[in-house]
C-alpha cells in the first residue's frame, strides 16, 4: 500500500457531476465542485465534464495522475438486490449495474458513464461503487415486499428498496457518537429531509424499515414529489383523465409534493408565506408534517424501543419549525424538545431536546461524499493488505 491518502468522490446526474476531493486523514476537502448542463453546447457530453474535472483538479496540483490519490468512489443510485456493500467496479459489476436500469432509468446511466469515463481517464485506478440502495439491502422481507402476487414481483423484481441510504447510514452512525454509545446499541429513527426526503428505522445499526420503495417516489412528502399515496389513483387518472403514463410520471415526482400542494418546493419559502397568513403554504405545511409525524409513529412501532430521532438534510438541519411541528404533543412517546436549542443555528451534530426527554431528539447534519469517500476508502485499504 502505498501512502495514498485521496479519494476523489463523484457524483454524475443525468446533467451535471458533483465531485469533492477527500483528505481522508482529517476528513478535509482539497477541491469541490460542480460541472453542469452537461448535453448543452458548452458541455456536449460526460467526459467533457470530467475532463473538465481533471483539469480543474489538475490546475491546483491534485490532478488525477497524483500518486496521493487512493481510488475513485462513485456515487451509484440503484444497486437493486445484489449490492449490499460498496463494491469495487469491474467489468462485471459495471454489467450489473447496467442491467438495473429498468429500476433507475434516469439515474443509472448517468452513474455508469461516469464511470467508463473515469476509468478511460486512469486505468490503473481503484474504483468504487457506492449505493443509495446499500444500506436498506438488511430490512426484512416483512418490510421490503409489497402485498402484491408473489410471481409478478419476483419476476419483475417490484421490492421496496429505499434511498438515500448512505446518508440513513452516517446518521445514525452519528447520533450513537453523539450519545456516547456505539451503533449496535442505540435505535434510531432518522429523518432525511431534503428536496427528497425519506425516513429510516435503524436497529442497532442495521436499517430494518425505510419510506422510499421500489423508486424514490414512495414515503413523505417532498419538494416535488408526491410520496405515499393509493396506487389507484394512477389508475383514475388514466381511464378517468386520460392521462398518460409519463404525464402521470411527470405529475408525481415533479409538479406533485410541496411544489404541487401550495406552488413553492423550498421550504424557506413556504415558511416564509406561512407567517404571512398565507393559507396554500399553510395546508402545504400542515399536509408535509403529517405525513412526517405517520412516518415517526410507524417507526417507533417497528422499532418497539426507540432512543433517538435524527434530522438531517436541507429542511431538517435547518427548518427548526418542522422539527417543532413533527414532535409537537409527543411527549406521552417520550419526545420533549427544547425550544432554545432547537431555535439554535449550527453546522454541528447536536441535540435539540431538553434533558428529561427519555428520546433524544438531535440534528445531525449529513455528509454524504464523506461517508461515500471513507466506504471507498476502507475497501481499497483492506484490498490492498
Ligand atoms: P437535496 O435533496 O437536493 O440534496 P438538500 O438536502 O440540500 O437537497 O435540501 C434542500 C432543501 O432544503 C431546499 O429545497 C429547502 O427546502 C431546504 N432548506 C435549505 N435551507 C433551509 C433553511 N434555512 N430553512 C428551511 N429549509 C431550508
Amino acid at each position: 500500500m502505498t501512502d495514498a491518502s485521496r479519494v476523489l468522490v463523484l457524483n454524475s446526474g443525468s446533467s451535471s457531476v458533483k465531485y469533492q476531493l477527500v483528505e481522508m486523514a482529517d476528513g478535509s476537502r482539497l477541491g469541490s465542485g460542480l460541472v453542469e448542463r452537461i448535453g448543452e453546447p458548452d458541455c456536449p457530453d460526460h467526459t467533457t465534464a470530467l475532463t473538465r474535472i481533471a483539469d480543474q483538479l489538475a490546475d491546483r496540483g491534485l490532478g488525477l495522475d497524483s500518486p496521493e490519490l487512493a481510488a475513485v468512489g462513485h456515487r451509484v443510485v440503484h444497486g437493486g438486490s445484489r449490492f449490499t456493500a460498496p463494491t469495487l467496479i469491474t467489468d462485471e459489476v459495471l454489467d450489473a449495474v447496467r442491467e438495473l436500469i429498468p429500476l433507475a432509468p434516469l439515474h443509472n446511466p448517468a452513474n455508469i458513464t461516469g464511470i467508463e469515463v473515469t476509468r478511460k481517464l486512469r486505468p490503473d485506478l481503484p474504483q468504487v461503487a457506492v449505493f443509495d440502495t446499500a444500506f436498506h439491502t438488511t430490512m426484512p422481507e416483512s418490510a421490503a415486499r409489497y402485498a402484491i402476487d408473489t410471481e409478478t414481483a419476483d419476476r419483475y423484481a417490484v421490492r421496496r428498496y429505499g434511498f438515500h441510504g448512505t446518508s440513513h447510514q452516517y446518521v445514525s452512525r452519528g447520533v450513537a457518537r453523539l450519545l456516547g454509545k456505539s451503533p449496535e446499541a442505540v435505535n434510531v429513527i432518522v429523518l432525511h429531509l431534503g428536496n427528497g426526503a425519506s425516513a429510516s428505522a435503524v436497529a442497532g445499526g442495521v436499517c430494518v424499515d425505510t419510506s422510499m420503495g421500489l423508486t424514490p417516489l414512495e414515503g413523505l412528502v417532498m419538494g416535488t414529489r408526491s410520496g405515499d399515496l393509493d396506487p389507484a389513483v394512477l389508475l383514475h387518472l388514466h381511464r378517468v383523465a386520460g392521462f398518460s403514463m409519463d404525464e402521470i410520471d411527470s405529475l408525481l415526482n415533479r409538479r406533485s409534493g410541496m411544489l404541487g400542494l401550495c406552488g413553492d418546493n423550498d421550504m424557506r419559502e413556504v415558511s416564509r408565506r406561512m407567517a404571512q397568513g398565507d393559507r396554500s403554504a399553510r395546508l402545504a405545511f400542515d399536509i408535509y408534517v403529517h405525513r412526517l409525524r405517520k412516518y415517526i409513529g410507524a417507526y417507533y412501532a417497528v422499532l418497539g424501543r426507540v432512543d433517538a430521532i435524527a434530522f438531517t438534510a436541507g429542511v431538517g438541519e435547518n427548518a427548526a419549525d418542522v422539527r417543532e411541528a413533527a414532535v409537537s404533543g409527543l411527549e406521552s412517546l417520550g419526545l420533549v424538545l427544547d425550544p432554545a436549542l432547537n431555535s439554535v443555528r449550527s453546522p454541528e451534530p447536536r441535540v435539540v431536546s431538553r434533558e428529561d426527554s427519555r428520546v433524544v431528539i438531535a440534528v445531525v447534519p449529513t455528509d454524504e461524499e464523506l461517508e461515500i469517500a471513507q466506504q471507498t476508502f476502507s475497501l481499497v485499504s483492506s484490498a490492498a493488505q
